[in-house]
């Protein structure tokens, strides 16, 4: 509970982003403005960040995907969507001002003469809004449409780099880019044909979330941790990205995703190289990019047979999950019913510099684990111990850990050890807590308004760089090829509910160690 006298805090990572700025005027182009990604996650951010007072007075969105609609269709499906997804309620009052700055034309089928149209429409746009010419194009379609519209937009002269005066123009591309290197390299090289570097900004909606970006804050901003955030320090770290969930639907996707793809390749490693980073000379894109990507670099590559010894994969059967029978991954609705695609991926990793050589790094992911739950847990060695070798109970006394909790309970644990009130001297473990929404009272904006605003802002620090990605997927890519090469798993051999496979077990128990139980 938050103390009466504890005074409203700022949260400095905010400030330090940057949100006391305001954007440029500008529009926000959506493709695919149609989609569920739209209508669940980017209208309803971009009418928060209304609420907030954080757009520009000019801004405007237009909506371009293939669907016939009128602009006043799309004002009324974006109003049921920011009903049904945003955070909180419409305000009338705001609704209406914010309606004012939609527009939507149909795309006709993405060749070079329907991107006239768009230019029409943002002529028109500029025009009624004044919006200085600076325009953002998101890219929310599916990634097979991600080349033409590029493309597109670079021989219709819409992304042209700012001619003095014109304004400036930025991409924003979603997830996935890419499938493996090769393909993500495809895909760096197309953008690079009609974008510089620094107008891309590719997404990775946990870089959004207020407590990945914690991990900076409370490395950086205290003078305790640092001295000990290393080898000398750190037995081995563990990062679990645990979903209840199973696919929801999405079967064309995940199953030619995996979890490897889906999860460890962005999300996984972005948070790996956070936490395992030198500290940036400022806190800004470049230096804070330049040390992520040092961090990928030296991730030691899984080769030959160590693709089989540092790895595990699963799949989940049926089971039961939050007290509901769930079917198993190859019953789900146009699943293959003899798929190999993995729900569940573990891998330990060595990052080889100074800071952390032969610590390991144990990550693991998956559908319809038993909770929803995602966390970084540093484990610290072991104290001697030899005062209190007799005293420990249970026996023998665990390390010291420390959990930050990125969803739910947004939060970071430390566990010490602590006599047991009594005569004697008996030692257990216990847990210092804080807890995210406790100390601060308000609640976090979610990962995509902090990340459009950011873009909007031209802040590129929280989203991936061209290197970044490719070090991610050179990583990944070998595990799926030493993959491919290994036999296939039997699967399922994972229950829906349990913790996932017993591979995964043994990956820990043959470095004597084994998973934290979030
Ligand atoms: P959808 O499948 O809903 O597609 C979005 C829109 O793109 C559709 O409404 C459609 O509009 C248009 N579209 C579909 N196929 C094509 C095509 N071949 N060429 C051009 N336009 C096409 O996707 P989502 O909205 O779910 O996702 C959009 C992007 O965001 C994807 O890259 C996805 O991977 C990513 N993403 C989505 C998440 C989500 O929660 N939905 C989460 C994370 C990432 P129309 O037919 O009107 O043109």
């Amino acid at each position: 509970m938050r103390p009466v006298d504890t005074p409203t805090v700022v949260n400095p990572l905010r400030e330090g982003l940057g949100a006391e700025r305001t954007p440029d005027p500008c529009t926000m182009v959506i493709f695919g403005a149609s989609g569920d990604l739209t209508r669940r996650k980017l209208l309803p951010a971009l009418y928060n960040l209304a609420l907030d007072g954080l757009l520009p007075d000019k801004f405007s969105i237009a909506g371009f995907a293939r669907s016939d609609m009128t602009v006043e269709q799309f004002r009324e499906q974006a109003l049921e969507s920011v009903r049904q997804f945003s955070r909180r309620p419409v305000d009338p009052k705001s609704w209406d001002r914010f309606a004012r700055g939609l527009f939507y034309a149909s795309a006709g089928s993405l060749k070079t003469d329907d991107f006239h149209r768009l230019a029409e429409l943002m002529a028109r746009v500029h025009r009624e809004r004044d919006t200085g010419g600076n325009r953002v194009f998101y890219l929310s379609v599916p990634p097979s449409a991600y080349s033409g519209i590029v493309e597109g937009l670079g021989t219709s002269g819409l992304a042209a780099r700012a001619a003095a005066g014109s304004g400036w123009a930025r991409v924003i591309v979603e997830k996935p880019f890419g499938r493996d290197l090769d393909t993500a390299r495809e895909l760096n090289q197309e953008l690079a044909q009609v974008f510089a570097e620094e107008q891309v900004y590719r997404i990775d909606h946990f870089l959004g979330k207020e407590t990945v970006q914690n991990i900076l804050v409370f490395r950086f901003a205290n003078g305790i941790f640092e001295p000990i955030w290393n080898r000398r320090y750190i037995d081995h770290v563990q990062i679990t990205a645990a979903e209840s969930l199973g696919i929801e639907g999405r079967a064309g996707y995940y199953e030619e995703a995996g979890a490897l793809r889906d999860m460890v390749q962005n999300h996984m490693l972005q948070v790996l190289s956070l936490v395992g980073m030198e500290p940036p000379i400022a806190f800004e894109a470049r230096a804070v990019r330049d040390e992520k990507v040092k961090v990928l670099r030296a991730i030691r590559p899984l080769l030959g047979e160590d693709v089989a010894r540092y790895t595990a994969r699963g799949q989940y059967g049926p089971g039961w999950v939050d007290g509901r029978e769930v079917p198993g991954y190859r019953q789900e609705p146009n699943v293959d019913p003899a798929s190999t695609t993995e729900t569940f991926a573990a891998l330990k990793l060595y990052v080889d510099n100074w800071r952390w050589a032969e610590v390991p790094f144990y990550l693991r992911t998956g559908k319809r684990l038993p909770k929803q739950t995602t966390e970084v847990a540093i484990h610290f060695k072991r104290a001697p111990l030899l005062l209190f070798r007799d005293m420990v109970d249970p026996t023998p006394l665990e390390s010291n850990v420390l959990a930050m909790r990125i969803q739910p309970n947004e939060g970071i644990t430390l566990k010490f050890h602590a006599k047991v009130p009594g005569i004697s001297v008996r030692i257990r473990s216990v847990n210092m807590d804080f807890l995210y929404g406790a100390s601060f009272a308000v609640e976090p904006p979610e990962a995509y308004e902090t990340l459009i605003l950011d873009c909007l802002l031209g802040d590129s620090t929280l989203f991936a760089r061209r290197d970044e990605i490719e070090a991610a997927w050179s990583l990944v890519t070998d595990v799926l090829n030493g993959w491919r090469e290994l036999p296939s798993p039997v699967f399922p051999n994972y229950e829906a509910g349990s913790w996932g496979p017993r591979e995964a077990q043994d990956l820990m128990a043959r470095d004597g160690r084994r998973w934290r139980r979030p």
